[in-house]
């Protein structure tokens, strides 16, 4: 069986790295796959997202690391791929997952869609958080690897 995780990643925190290490020893293998998302207009480019994730597995076994801009689900089947993994942090991602996960089945029955709950300390991380906290001078060494956190430092305190 393939899985993937798909996100936005921008940029990938601890919490996303336990659902990646969780799955990967449950599956063997794992394709994180980052959504180029330009309508969600992410403050890091996909190049500069995937980069970081690059670093944050590197070690890791079975992690394979690409990038879509299509239809998640035409992508799994092009590339049969069965599992999509989701992350579930607090109630509140249930409504807009539980919505997406039906909406896929709906496109394809093949497909299904695990969620995974990361380990207690992280299930409050968001990047969207870890974007707010840097940017107000803020340290985020406990929730995002050291090269994460420097990159968010770059791009929101530097002046360019
Ligand atoms: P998206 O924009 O697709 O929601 P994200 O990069 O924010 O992309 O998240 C990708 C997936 O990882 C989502 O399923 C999200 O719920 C999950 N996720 C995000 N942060 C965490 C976390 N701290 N713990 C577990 N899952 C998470």
């Amino acid at each position: 069986m393939k899985a993937i995780y798909p996100g936005s990643f921008d940029p990938v925190t601890y919490g996303h790295l336990d659902v990646i290490g969780r799955i990967t020893r449950m599956f063997g293998s794992l394709i994180v796959a980052v959504a180029q998302n330009d309508e969600k207009s992410p403050l890091f480019s996909l190049e500069e997202r995937l980069e970081m994730i690059r670093q944050s597995v590197r070690g890791m076994k079975g992690v394979e690391i690409l990038h879509f801009d299509t239809l998640l689900i035409d992508y799994c089947q092009k590339n049969k791929i069965n599992v999509v993994i989701r992350g579930l942090r607090a109630i509140s991602d249930f409504e807009y997952e539980f919505q997406m996960a039906l909406m896929n089945k709906k496109l394809s029955e093949k497909i299904e869609t695990i969620f995974m709950m990361p380990s207690e300390s992280y299930s409050y991380l968001s990047s969207r958080m870890m974007k707010e906290i840097v940017a107000k001078g803020g340290n985020v060494s406990a929730f995002v690897p050291r090269h994460v956190e420097r990159e968010l430092r770059k791009k929101l305190l530097e002046p360019r």
